[in-house]
């Protein structure tokens, strides 16, 4: 049987990824780090490994040319393994973003961002699956992607992904919400990390805060995401479907409207998610300028699954047509 490109480059990443893991004594994800780093080194870096076992990645590794490889079957190579190291961990704010949201938001930034060259920003940028995900959808264009994420695993694991596919992204390991270091950028993409966020005295640094309590972490992230966009730049968030039915809410609509102009909430199928209330959208924001005019109407879909291509045609027709009426 023939295997795809995708099935072997998987399972080299994922038996050397077993090796490193079983002599190192590490979790998969960790291994995964070390033999994508191998992999793009084109040589074994760790010192700690027997000869017998080095020999055997250096073989494996010698058994593939990356350069055969599109960046999106090295992305969604690298994703299975990934998806498979998340299992034997599972951390629920962790969740790599899934490619059905991936190619959804790489289609939007198709369609608003006229620009051949631009700068996005993904303030929790993971595993970088959204990013680089979206970023493929535009081979013609020049984007000079920016992620930042506070795990180090995650963001490890995201700049070695960026690695093999060849793109030239720019990573900060930090919290978002304390000050970044950034030019403004053209457009944001982000799946919220969704939560109270602990830290109240980085949290009075921000409109959005609360006066009692903890603020939610995917509030403030809507702001310093806002904060760092350029006018009339673009913002794209995949936010729980009870964002504006919260406590907190008030805040945020009047945050929202004196900053931005809301372009449209694109609701996601429920089928894609465990339970009704974990049910997300996409949130299409532009931040205010003097140049720009609120649309005439604010884009409200619902997608429906996937597998019903006749509905999701009629949803993107829908689409189209509102960017030709409002763009
Ligand atoms: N789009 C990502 C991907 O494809 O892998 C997944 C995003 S996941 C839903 C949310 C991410 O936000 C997690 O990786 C989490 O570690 C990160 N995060 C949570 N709080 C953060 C903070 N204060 N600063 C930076 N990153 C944070």
């Amino acid at each position: 049987m023939k295997i795809t490109p995708i099935e072997e480059l998987f399972t080299v990443v994922n038996e050397t990824a077993t090796l490193i893991q079983e002599e190192m004594n590490c979790t998969y994800l960790e291994a995964l780090a070390e033999t994508g780093e191998n992999l793009f080194q084109q040589s074994v870096i760790q010192g700690e490994l027997s000869e017998l076992t080095k020999k055997r990645l250096k073989k494996s590794y010698e058994s593939i040319h990356l350069g055969k490889f599109s960046k999106e079957e090295i992305r969604k190579s690298f994703q299975l393994a990934i998806l498979k190291g998340m299992k034997e961990s599972v951390q629920p704010n962790h969740q790599m973003t899934p490619d059905t949201i991936g190619m959804l938001i790489g289609y939007l930034l198709k369609k608003f961002i006229k620009d051949n060259n631009y700068r996005l920003l993904d303030p929790a940028v993971g595993t970088g699956n959204l990013l680089t995900a979206a970023i493929n959808q535009e081979p013609e264009k020049t984007v000079e992607g920016i992620g930042v994420e506070i795990d180090d695993l995650l963001i490890k694991l995201a700049y070695i992904s960026a690695n093999l596919q060849e793109h030239p992204i720019q990573f900060f390991n930090q919290d978002s919400l304390e000050p970044l270091f950034i030019e403004p950028v053209d457009a944001v993409i982000s799946d919220l990390p969704v939560g109270y966020y602990p830290n109240d005295v980085r949290a009075a640094d921000y409109d959005l805060k609360v006066d009692e309590g903890h603020t939610y972490a995917h509030h403030l992230f809507i702001e310093q995401s806002i904060r760092h966009v350029k006018p009339s730049g673009y913002l794209f968030f995949v936010i729980p479907n009870s964002l504006f039915e919260s406590e907190q809410s008030k805040k945020l609509h009047e945050y929202l409207n004196k900053n931005v102009y809301i372009q449209g909430v694109i609701q996601l199928p429920l089928s894609m998610f465990k339970n009704k209330d974990a049910g997300k959208s996409i949130l299409i924001l532009q931040k205010k300028s003097d140049d720009i005019k609120p649309p005439k109407q604010v884009l409200l879909v619902n997608m429906p699954s996937l597998s019903n291509t006749g509905g999701v045609e009629n949803i993107v027709t829908k689409i189209d047509h509102w960017i030709k009426e409002n763009k």
